[in-house]
């Protein structure tokens, strides 16, 4: 299924294609016939991408709402429309053909709010947004993610929390963050969760600017940048199963989240029970060497005392010697 950023970016491209120019709308498939004549001939308003909920506007007001969902497609193509094409947009120079969506809906302006209120923060348009209204959606994603006792694996898939994540991006986030996926959400604290928002912006950002997701630093396998990394080589986990982490060799794992498939690192995204057998470990090294301490302070003490009762015994010695000397001095003196 495309993630947000594809959505962003055919919301980009599209606004290069349509935006301020009359439009030629038909639906060749005939199932969005209705639709497509209503704005056929109508001045585009632009297109705007709410995560995975594409929408266009229209000058007299009507807006379109597509959702690709697992196998639709949104695609420039050329010459005559060729098999199931639901949507045609059409200008002299370009026509951009829609399949297979999900969703394909025009309605009243209030569509576009609803489709706006259906959905959670998206870290893209946060991007875009002003810096209060930033500050604002991440603050959001961090207050749904405490509500949420489910799985980050999971709760990261949930719209409502944040908008454009889909199952590629939820395994590469918490790899790089080296959290493991199926530590509850609410167990996460503030920090852990504003770096999850703010690496999601930096990804998806990533993400709408090559077309493509690439995770991996290009600087790993030698590359100068990401657009470089050949294919199989873009990620760290997703689809990775078995196969040794880029970062430490261990094989990934493959597991279910939310009844998808989920890939992680046992050694870079270590479960709540190691993180647990490691702080234990770690506290009782502390204990140990707390007691060795404690021990050679005892033995230091013992020492500096005997020194000094040693010293003491030497003084107190001489000090008599030095007396009974004197008294026989004085006796002789006296004979
Ligand atoms: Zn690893």
């Amino acid at each position: 299924m495309p993630e947000g950023h594809t959505i962003h970016r055919l919301a980009r491209d599209l606004n290069s294609s349509f935006e301020d120019s009359k439009v030629r709308a038909s639906s060749p498939q005939g199932r969005f016939e209705a639709g497509a004549s209503k704005i056929d001939g109508q001045t585009c308003k632009g297109f705007e991408a709410f995560g995975k909920h594409l929408v266009g506007h229209f000058a007299a007001g009507d807006v379109l709402h597509v959702h690709l969902g697992l196998i639709g497609k949104f695609r420039k193509t050329k010459g005559d429309p060729v098999g199931a094409v639901r949507l045609r947009l059409a200008s002299d120079e370009v026509n951009w053909d829609l399949r297979g969506p999900m969703v394909c809906d025009l309605g009243s302006p209030d569509l576009a709010d609803k489709v706006a209120d259906s959905v959670g923060p998206d870290p893209l348009r946060a991007y875009a947004a002003s810096n209060s209204d930033a500050e604002a959606q991440a603050t959001a994603f961090i207050e749904a993610m405490k509500r949420r006792r489910i799985a980050v694996g999971a709760a990261l898939l949930d719209q409502k929390v944040i908008a454009g994540i889909g199952n590629v991006y939820r395994a590469e986030l918490l790899f790089i963050l080296g959290i493991d996926p199926l530590t509850p959400a609410n167990a996460l604290d503030d920090s852990e969760l504003r770096m999850l928002w703010d690496l999601s912006t930096e990804q998806l950002r990533q993400g709408e600017k090559l077309n493509r997701i690439v995770t991996v630093d290009p600087a790993l396998g030698g590359h100068k940048t990401a657009r470089s990394i050949p294919r199989g080589g873009r990620l760290y986990a997703y689809k990775r199963a078995d196969k040794p982490c880029l970062v430490c060799d261990t094989p990934i794992e493959l597991l279910e989240v939310a009844g998808r498939k989920m890939w992680r690192c046992p050694n870079c995204q270590p479960t709540a029970v190691t993180k647990k057998k490691t702080a234990a470990k770690q506290t009782a090294t502390k204990k140990k060497t707390a007691a060795k301490k404690k021990t050679a302070a005892k033995q230091t003490a013992t020492k500096k005392k005997t020194a000094a009762k040693q010293t003491a015994t030497k003084k107190k010695t001489a000090a008599k010697q030095t007396a009974t000397k004197k008294k026989k001095t004085t006796t002789k003196k006296g004979v």
